[in-house]
């Protein structure tokens, strides 16, 4: 029987730890909070993650062009942004503890929920971002910000990409890469980091397009997460309230997903109206606006924004996955991770030591067609099956006696535990097959 319901975040955290899909960042030192090193199988899982969200967004109809921005920016940008002076988050301190909390995350009308006592300061807001110095003179001008999103390079360069791509709107630009957020609690291991990544995607149309690009993503994204395995009963689309919205956008909707502490945003898909570029265009003094070849008047394009966490999500999948299986011997634990984001493919094992040799060299075959793939010879085959389903690996191949004379090897599937008989001339083929997109 098959359990899903009994996952808890310190179970995920146990895991992560353990099989290396994660470590906390310094971890050697006593560890940096907020911060989260990806060992082996968590890079190889992330890495899945970003090639599964870039294949969604380009299947559109509509040209996608990738942007790798750096991570520096100066003021300016985050001046005309609006980040320097609305990015913030309340704050406040108990007098008798010490503690620091987010005050919209905790009741300041009672006890303070680490010592108990009734002692605060006064709410502060607390800047998010994290500042820092460019060359060795420290002056105004020299002030820079790591990026606490990767949208704003997008905006900043959209003269230089709309200029080097021959593209005409409705178009999208996308960028994978790192933001910092000073979080003032960081928590629940992946959910809220300081250092993290984000997909995010602005698609550009004309102003009369918003809504109909609006309702156009929403959909679209939420399919996406479908279609990486996520139980759709766990998701869900929370449009937000009037007083919700950000600062910049006029209609916005979170992709939702339920957490064992409760429904969470996992995505955010907002309408930003031309908010960012017409900011962009005062502060640097130039023109972002492009002609409308029907009318031939001049637009500032409106953009539709959807943005989520590559680590956030990484957590979604693990949360989702995860379950504990009563099977007739005994439970196991197996992640039932979607074909295209497990880390490791398969998992090939020699029956016996002894059949080592052929069992390699049909290892080194797979792997030259570029399969992530184990070759694991130690302990019994059932506590190798275990120690792959606990990573999620979909298939694991056994080569034993017979192979030798039929030249078939068994293939295990993870799920549904079924075992079926391949020639080994037919293995490439059917991996083929079996993980093609
Ligand atoms: P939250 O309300 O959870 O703080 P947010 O509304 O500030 O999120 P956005 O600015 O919309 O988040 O960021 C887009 C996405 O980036 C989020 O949906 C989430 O997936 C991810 N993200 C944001 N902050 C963090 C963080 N501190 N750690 C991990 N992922 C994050």
């Amino acid at each position: 029987m098959s359990d899903t319901s009994r996952v808890t975040l310190e179970k995920i955290t146990a895991l992560c730890k353990r099989r290396g899909f994660v470590y906390q960042s310094a971890d050697l030192y006593g560890g940096l909070n907020g911060v989260y090193d990806f060992g082996h199988l968590g890079s190889l899982m992330k890495n899945n993650i970003r090639q599964q969200w870039k294949h969604a967004i380009t299947q559109v109809d509509g040209d996608i062009i990738f942007l790798d921005g750096a991570i520096l920016g100066p003021q300016a940008v985050w001046q005309a942004s609006g980040h320097i002076k609305n990015f913030h988050d309340p704050m406040v301190d108990c007098t008798s503890c010490k503690k620091r909390f987010r005050a919209d995350d905790i009741n300041i009308k009672k006890a303070c929920p680490h010592c108990g006592n009734t002692a605060w300061t006064d709410v502060r807001e607390f800047n998010l971002m994290f500042q820092t110095q460019l060359g060795a003179a420290s002056n105004h001008s020299s002030t820079a910000y790591l990026r606490p999103e990767t949208a704003q390079t997008i905006f900043s360069n959209f003269k230089n990409i709309f200029s080097t791509n021959r593209v005409k709107v409705p178009f999208g630009v996308a960028q994978i890469g790192k933001a910092f957020r000073n979080e003032i609690t960081p928590k629940q291991f992946l959910f809220r980091m300081r250092e993290f990544e984000q997909m995010e995607l602005e698609w550009f149309c004309k102003p009369n397009q918003s809504d109909k690009y609006f309702e156009f993503w929403k959909q679209e994204r939420f399919n996406f997460y479908t279609k990486i395995g996520v139980n759709p009963e766990k998701i869900r689309l929370r449009p937000h309230a009037q007083n919700e919205l950000a600062h910049y956008s006029t209609q916005c909707v979170d992709v939702e997903y339920q957490f064992p502490f409760g429904w969470k945003e996992l995505e955010g898909i907002a309408d930003r109206g031309n908010y960012d570029l017409t900011q962009h265009a005062q502060e640097a003094n130039k023109d972002l606006s492009q002609i409308d070849d029907e009318t031939k008047e001049r637009f500032i394009p409106h953009v539709i924004e959807s943005s989520v966490g590559v680590d956030r999500l990484f957590l979604t999948l693990l949360f989702d996955a995860y379950c504990e299986e009563q099977l007739e011997k005994d439970t196991r634990v197996v992640l039932k991770l979607h074909k295209n984001i497990a880390p490791i493919k398969l998992a090939i094992f020699p029956l016996s030591k002894q059949l080592a040799e052929p069992t390699k060299q049909l290892f080194n075959e797979i792997k030259k067609h570029g399969y992530i793939c184990t070759f694991d010879q130690t302990g019994s085959i059932g506590k190798r099956y275990r120690r792959n389903d606990e990573i999620g690996t979909p298939l694991c191949i056994t080569y034993d006696f017979e192979s030798q004379d039929d030249q078939c090897v068994t293939i295990r599937h993870r799920d549904t535990l079924q075992q079926e008989r391949i020639a080994i001339d037919q293995i490439i083929t059917y991996l083929y097959n079996y993980f093609s997109l």
